[in-house]
């Protein structure tokens, strides 16, 4: 039985702890229909995706997060984009080749992962983490040492079913201001959860999880949220990212093409403007201006 893809948040009332659980598979393929990834750099965008919908999950503002994976291997870029309404998007940029065997530092070579919190209003937070980890979850959990935010644990689950690709995870988080000892009580959660099989999170029902993980623990779970395939692009985003270019870029593009081109990275979709265009963004950047 398939499920649609949901997000869960839950509460260990006694702990300070909270949790989530996320199937994102739909979300997943739909990501990867139209494109040809090696099985390598399809795994490395599932984890991606999975870590980017927790991340998202635990904003408590309008806003969006971007996780991405940079290097000088022949993956050089992998990246998923989502938002907090759980609308999902990504993609990779490879060159060179990628064998099946690959693992996460022979695609990505010396790299780093970076974490872009923008929230719809308000200042853009970046974090960055060298890529030492052997795996995407180690790499997080580096971050998450390193930087100054809520000790917090995911659980990353990629792989097939019925013969079609699967993802989905799990994220542990101590409360703002919970109790000295807390940390302990994390770590006890953390070895409970990190028995959680790919196959359990992708089949079961989400009670029936948290009964088999935590069947001493009280668990409080709330209303899901989707999780959605969508590409956030925009004719109006495109024309608010123009009009930051400065003047003379611009009109050398348009000089030579007649047109200025914008191809969404995520999706592929193609917004033209013309002369005509240009001069309307900005007409409408000065009036917003005064
Ligand atoms: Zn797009």
């Amino acid at each position: 039985m398939t499920k649609h893809d949901q997000l869960h948040r839950f509460l260990f009332e006694s702990h300070s702890v909270r949790g989530e659980l996320v199937s994102v598979s739909e979300t997943y393929q739909r990501m990867m229909e139209n494109h040809h990834y090696p099985l390598p750099v399809q795994q490395l965008l599932g984890e991606l995706l999975v870590a980017t919908s927790l991340l998202t999950a635990t904003l408590k503002f309008n806003g969006d997060i971007t996780v991405q994976i940079q290097g000088d291997g022949p993956v050089r870029l992998a990246v998923i984009n989502g938002n907090n309404q759980q609308q999902m998007r990504g993609t990779a940029r490879i060159d060179g080749d990628v064998d099946a065997a690959s693992r996460l530092r022979d695609m990505v070579g010396n790299g780093y992962m970076v974490i872009t919190v923008t929230p719809t209003e308000g200042e853009r937070y970046q974090g960055v983490v060298a890529l030492e980890g052997e795996t995407l979850a180690e790499c997080l959990d580096a971050y998450f040492k390193q930087s100054e935010q809520l000790p917090t644990r995911l659980f990353i689950r990629t792989g097939m079913l019925d013969g079609k690709m699967a993802a989905g995870g799990m994220l542990l988080q101590i409360l703002p201001g919970a109790q000295e000892g807390s940390e302990d009580l994390l770590d006890h959660l953390v070895q409970l959860t990190a028995t959680i099989k790919g196959e359990e999170l992708f089949t079961l029902d989400v009670k029936e999880i948290l009964h088999r993980l935590y069947h001493e623990e009280d668990v409080t779970l709330y209303e899901p949220q989707q999780v959605e395939f969508r590409c956030t692009c925009s004719h109006q985003r495109c024309a608010d990212t123009l009009v930051t270019l400065p003047d003379a870029d611009l009109q050398e593009i348009l000089l030579k093409d007649g047109k200025i081109d914008m191809e969404c990275e995520f999706c592929g979709m193609h917004y033209i403007f013309n002369d005509k265009d240009i001069s309307e963004i900005k007409i409408v950047k000065k009036e917003s201006l005064h």
